[in-house]
């Protein structure tokens, strides 16, 4: 029997999603965003359920390539444009939209030689200070983009830093309609949070949005809302069992550095998942799980294949019990993976990105008349 530890995809919960943001996205097209193999879920186990955004965005080439092998004809961005001027030719290949950021971007297109113009996205760098074009530069940028035979179309993009937090959009959006706001062509600014926090002022309509985590049913700006108060579902289920079990006397510790020590007599259960495959090193003593769907505890520090967990509200619970790490027990009982992250003090999109590739992932099968 191998192993027992399981990621579970749920297209169900990806299709709901899709539609959560398009709700807020008004008339705007939607890019599902599936860099990082689509937040660590799988590029080809969430193509089924995300066919229905209007593009896909990512980074690496080697995905937009897997894109197009699992029969996708529609819009690819690649989000930081090309990294060498050999990688024009397989946006020409395959008809990769792309971002430019940089001059040494405009050089290597200028040199291209294509028979297809390339549609392009300028982007600016409206205050995040990574990616992009200052203000002062974008004009002659754009000019000198208009000016290639190597160029259709070219649309307009910039990233938020804080749409998640209290500085929010406000500035870096006046600024982003200040160096470009009567140039034409098309306008992508919003990712999750932003578009979920602000999605809903005209002013901030767009074009495009560009939908990451929020897919994948982790709430962008956690703990205020969570994901289920933007109507958003778990994708990824982390489940294994529990392969042992200790019953402890007051003062015995447990794991490694003995960090946890009980003050009551408990029983404890030993489960099949330590950070080898993926499950957060940090996440302290009292990081919510589920056992048997019940809400209990992780207790002592996270070994490299187990972890433990208090198994006090579980009298029933033993060897064999399903103990659920993020996502949805079996039975249907939630655990979103951002109270996992941010007892971890990280983010939904560290823990889904860092899942190990030993752990087997199925996809859900869904009902039949969703
Ligand atoms: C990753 C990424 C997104 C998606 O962000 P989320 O917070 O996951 O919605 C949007 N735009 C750019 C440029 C990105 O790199």
């Amino acid at each position: 029997m191998p192993r027992p530890i399981l990621a579970t995809i749920h297209p169900a919960a990806l299709r709901n999603n899709l539609q959560a943001v398009r709700k807020h996205a008004g008339d705007a097209r939607v890019w599902a965003v599936v860099k990082a193999n689509a937040y660590g879920h799988g590029i080809e186990r969430v193509f089924g359920a995300m066919q229905a955004a209007d593009g896909f965005a990512l980074l690496d080439l080697a995905e937009a390539q897997r894109l197009r092998s699992l029969g996708w004809r529609g819009p690819i961005l690649l989000l930081e444009g090309v990294f060498d001027a050999r990688d024009l030719e397989l946006c020409s290949r395959l008809g990769l939209w792309h971002t430019v950021h940089c001059e040494a971007q405009i050089d290597m297109l200028a040199a291209h030689k294509t028979h297809e113009p390339h549609r392009v996205f300028l982007k600016l760098n409206s205050g995040m200070n990574r990616l992009g074009l200052r203000p002062a530069q974008f004009r002659a940028a754009w000019a000198r983009l208009d000016a290639l035979p190597q160029v259709d179309e070219i649309s307009l993009v910039t990233h938020f830093s804080d749409a998640d937090g209290a500085r929010g959009i406000a500035e870096q959006f006046a600024a982003f309609n200040a160096a470009c706001g009567d140039l034409p062509g098309e306008r992508s600014v919003c990712n999750s949070a932003a578009l979920l926090r602000f999605g809903s002022d005209a002013r901030v309509a767009s074009d495009w949005v560009r939908a990451g985590i929020a897919l994948y049913g982790s709430a962008p700006d956690f703990p205020a809302p969570s994901s289920a108060a933007w109507g958003l579902e778990p994708a990824m289920s982390l489940r294994a069992r529990i392969i042992g079990t200790q019953t402890l006397q007051v003062g015995d510790c447990v794991g490694y550095g003995s960090t946890f020590v009980a003050e009551r007599p408990m029983r404890i259960g030993v489960v099949a998942c330590g950070y080898a495959d993926g499950y957060p090193r940090h996440a302290p003593t009292g990081t919510p799980v589920l056992v048997d769907g019940v809400r209990s505890r992780l207790v002592g520090r996270i070994s490299m294949d187990m972890l433990t967990v208090d198994l006090s509200d579980t009298p029933s619970a033993g060897l064999g019990s399903e103990v659920t790490l993020w996502g949805c027990s079996t039975k249907g009982a939630r655990l979103p993976i951002d109270e996992v992250a941010s007892s971890a003090q990280t983010v939904g999109y560290e823990l889904m990105c860092a899942l190990a590739a030993r752990v087997p992932v199925v996809v859900d099968t869904e009902a039949a008349d969703t």
